[in-house]
């Protein structure tokens, strides 16, 4: 019989602000056996994070003020992240909000999926989790 084709892996972007480093850790121990199986990318200091603290193999771009996040909305935009946990610290104020505004528009104009707190994205790991083959 004939084998089935591997699903492709998901791609997942990653974003946390330093107030919200380490929900992002945690999260990511929470659903380490499914990251495990994606293809992760991450601005700069989130990926360094993940990878020291929790093993992940993590495709490190800039760090966020230093233009990662627009990294990751070029990368969207082309069709190349099928969801985006980014999670965002509303008490304080990021020097490149216009930054962060562009990534996630740039979500909502590719409808690609954007989980903006923990929760939301318990939700769609949740689901990911639940389609596993
Ligand atoms: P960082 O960037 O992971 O390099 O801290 C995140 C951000 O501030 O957008």
């Amino acid at each position: 019989m004939a084998e089935l084709p591997t699903p492709p892996r998901r791609r997942i972007a990653l974003i946390a602000h330093d107030g919200k480093k380490t929900a992002m850790l945690a999260l990511a121990r929470e659903f380490e056996p499914l990251l495990r199986q994606c293809e992760l990318c991450a601005t700069g200091t989130t990926g360094a994070r993940l990878a020291s603290e929790v093993g992940l193999t993590v495709e490190r771009l800039l760090s966020g003020p230093q233009g990662g996040d627009l990294q990751i909305g070029a990368r969207l935009a082309t069709g190349g992240v099928d969801v985006v946990i980014f999670l965002r610290d509303p008490m304080t104020a990021q020097p490149h909000e216009p930054d962060i505004n562009a990534l996630v528009r740039a979500c909502d104009v590719h409808d690609v999926p954007c989980a903006t707190n923990v929760a939301s994205a318990r939700l769609v790991l949740r689901q990911f989790e639940s389609e596993k083959p």
